[in-house]
């Protein structure tokens, strides 16, 4: 049986979370603050003859809710099952085995899993020392796809529009720029996909609007990439039930999303005062979370573990930026939620400091 598996497929594992039943989970980036209320109130007055039937096939009416959301009416849209989907629909569309798919390093862990699933090579770019990325060296690495994130996943920083531009404008296949955290950003960067209809910009309704587990995200740009990326995609691939609580969510809940948003990032600033008073090295994040490289992340990681708080352990990452060359190329990746909960996380890090 083994050897008619493909070569791909045989060599992924299977996606591995670090979370656990009854722990505060700081993990996964999701919102500790939940789903919008209006999205929840649909969900609950869903009918039974809704869920009978099919979805549309590209959910059109959702396509131009997300429009008026980034303010782009020509645009094209595409939605997917959570915007991992929208990122391995592009990688299909435009990759072939074989070819290349540029990206900065540490970036988000499934582009390594998607690039092997579609055979495409992966060329991993070295962050600059300042941190941001290094526009001249992603194009001169000439491939089919060129990924970007910012802010990125999971340092959390930004990368300079500066440097996103001259990508944007120079690389010769597609660019795809993930903006999952968009909302925690004070860099808008939506409206670049008019500088160049080789660009998809992908966002997603896991993070600030909460709905991770309804598994929707999508894609934005000039109509030629978004047509290629939603027919390889296929049909059917977002269920009723998200379609109409992220669609309600868009057209009731924008403030109550911008507030908790908004909320994330005081928190966000708040904590890393607090760890850096505490010693330790925190990069500026531009997202939901906190980015900590410190020689002792394992053992720090073990100790809130048997505190009942779960965060992310990254370790092995390339040394390129000064921060993980100091740490060894290990990291603490935290999430950021209610004050409350950041407070039991800040009680648990000073004992397991105390141990590390
Ligand atoms: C969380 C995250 C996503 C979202 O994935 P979904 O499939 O939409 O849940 C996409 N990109 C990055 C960088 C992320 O961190």
């Amino acid at each position: 049986m083994s050897d008619l598996i493909r070569r791909e497929v045989a060599g992924l594992p299977l996606y591995d979370t670090d979370s656990g039943a009854n722990a505060i989970d700081l993990s996964d980036n999701t919102s500790l603050w939940g789903a919008p209320p209006a999205a929840l109130r649909v969900l609950r007055e869903m009918s039974s003859a809704a869920i009978a039937r099919y979805p549309s096939s590209y959910s059109s009416e959702l396509q131009g809710a997300i429009k008026r959301y980034v303010g782009l009416d020509t645009a094209s849209v595409v939605v997917g099952c959570g915007s991992d989907d929208i990122l391995d629909s592009t990688m299909r569309a435009f990759g072939s085995p074989g070819d290349r798919i540029a990206c900065c390093s540490p970036t988000f862990v499934m582009i390594p899993v998607f690039a092997k699933l579609n055979a495409l090579e992966l060329s991993a770019v070295p962050f600059m020392p300042d941190g941001d990325i290094d526009a001249e060296e992603l194009v001169a690495r000439r491939s089919k796809i060129t990924y970007l994130c910012s802010p990125n996943n999971p340092t959390g920083v930004a990368a300079s529009r500066a440097a996103i531009e001259f990508v944007v404008d120079r690389a010769e296949g597609v660019v795809v720029l993930d903006c999952a955290y968009a909302e925690f950003s004070s860099e808008r960067l939506d409206d670049l996909v008019s500088r160049s209809e080789r660009l998809i910009i992908v966002r997603t309704f896991s993070k600030a609007f909460g709905m991770a587990g309804l598994r929707l995200g999508y894609g934005f740009g000039s109509p030629k990439i978004i047509d290629a990326v939603a027919r390889a995609r296929g049909p059917y691939k977002v269920t009723r039930v998200a379609e109409l609580a992220a669609f309600t969510a868009l057209s009731e809940s924008q403030e109550w999303v911008r507030e908790h948003a908004a909320l994330a990032v005081e928190n966000r600033e708040r904590l890393t005062r607090l760890l850096r008073q505490l010693g330790l090295v925190v990069l500026s994040s531009d997202a939901n979370f906190v980015f900590v490289p410190t020689e002792h992340a394992r053992a720090i990681h073990a100790a809130l573990r048997a505190r009942g708080v779960w965060v992310r352990l990254l370790s092995g990452m390339p040394t390129d930026l000064p921060e993980l060359a100091a740490s060894r190329g290990v990291a603490l990746r935290i999430g950021v939620g209610p004050w409350d909960v950041m407070e039991t996380l800040i009680t648990a890090l000073r004992e397991a400091l105390e141990c590390a």
